[in-house]
């Protein structure tokens, strides 16, 4: 198990629920409109968000950002001990650096005390792009390049006295990613943020990042995890959820089981799926519904469901725990199954209060 380290409120590592991270696309001295992408972040599932720190205005924005939001707020910093210090100083919950392109030794040892005075840790990070040169020369693009970088970043911080650490080993390619991260599991128990950076536009994008995050987090790999995405970052934090609960790692949402459909369905079952997982989308309870397009599978799949469908010849049936309770006509299939829906959302929201 990784030791577990705190960002602000938020534990990760030791064991902790895997946390969802995200980046803002504004620059962070338009404070408003960071605060207002990070809030629509938060209501999306959120638990930490980065942001860059790209000169001092940014710096001294981080305070202003976090006046206005409820998740910490980590600052990513390159090639400026001043601008860390500043961010630090300014209430950044945790910053992001590599220490081997932060300075010389004064600088690096500045930012240590800021970091160790403040009790935030650092994410510690090699990509592909930024192999330190000895390691790249020595290990070519590869896993143990990206791995050597990043203990290599580590331990200049250990030396300085910092232990809270976070370690990142991303690359665009999916498997050289899942080969680092299982290779850096291996030699370190500091908590690992996992991703696969640069992933791509949204369809190309959700697949690596599900293929590569999704591999690690079943070989239980990964303490915070970033699906990267060239789109709004909203469109990430779900994403991450969905691998999160593909994983069997969030079992608090509503699950929808549904068929392609073929050509036995004789209703419009995939409207019907939809509209559920529309309606489904960010609700947090524990439930599991299914909408199938017929009776050959319908009744095995809608056993474990607490709530399922499954179209007949101008009709369907409903079930409860898989138990056909109401016959109801193709028309008016919507219709029922939302009135069951919603009972059913609303039982299980009194059974947690
Ligand atoms: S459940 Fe029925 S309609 Fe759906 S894919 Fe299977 S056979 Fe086809």
């Amino acid at each position: 198990m990784t030791r577990k380290v705190m960002v602000g409120a938020v534990p990760v590592g030791g064991g902790e629920r895997v946390k969802i991270q995200s980046m803002t696309t504004e620059k962070t001295s338009d404070t408003e409109k960071t605060a207002a992408q990070i809030l629509r972040l938060e209501e999306a599932g959120c638990d930490i968000v980065r942001g860059a720190i790209l000169d001092e205005a940014d710096a001294r924005g981080v305070r202003a950002v976090k006046e206005k939001i409820h998740i910490p707020f980590v600052a990513d910093i390159h090639f400026s001990a001043k601008l860390a210090v500043m961010s630090i100083e300014n209430g950044a919950d945790k910053v992001r650096i590599n220490p081997g392109n932060i300075g010389g030794e004064a600088d690096i040892r500045r930012v240590a005390d800021a970091v160790k005075a403040r009790h935030i840790p650092v994410r510690v990070g090699a990509n592909t792009g930024s192999i330190e040169a000895d390691f790249l020369r020595r290990y070519g693009r590869s896993a143990e390049a990206l791995v050597e970088s990043a203990l290599y970043n580590v331990g200049i911080l250990e030396r300085y006295g910092v232990n809270d650490i976070v370690i990142s080993v991303k690359a665009s390619s999916v498997p050289l990613t899942v080969e680092a991260y299982r290779l850096l599991a291996r030699r370190t128990d500091h908590p690992l943020h996992v991703g696969v950076t640069e992933a791509g536009t949204t369809e190309m994008g959700l697949v690596k990042s599900s293929v590569g995050i999704g591999a690690l987090l079943l070989d239980g790999i990964g303490d915070t995890i970033r699906v990267s995405l060239t789109d709004d970052p909203v469109k990430e934090v779900y994403a991450a959820r969905n691998i999160l609960r593909a994983c069997g790692l969030d079992g608090d949402y509503v699950e929808l089981v549904s068929c392609p459909t073929c050509g036995r369905c004789r209703w419009d079952s995939m409207a019907l799926a939809e509209k559920v997982a529309a309606y489904v989308k960010d609700v947090r309870v524990p439930a599991k519904v299914a909408v199938m397009g017929c009776v050959v599978n319908g009744p095995g799949e809608v056993q474990d469901a607490d709530l399922g469908i499954a179209g007949g010849e101008g009709s369907c049936m409903l079930f409860k725990k898989g138990k056909p309770f109401l016959r109801v006509s193709a028309a008016e299939a919507e219709e029922k199954f939302f009135e069951q829906l919603r009972l059913l959302l609303e039982e299980k929201r009194r059974g947690r209060a």
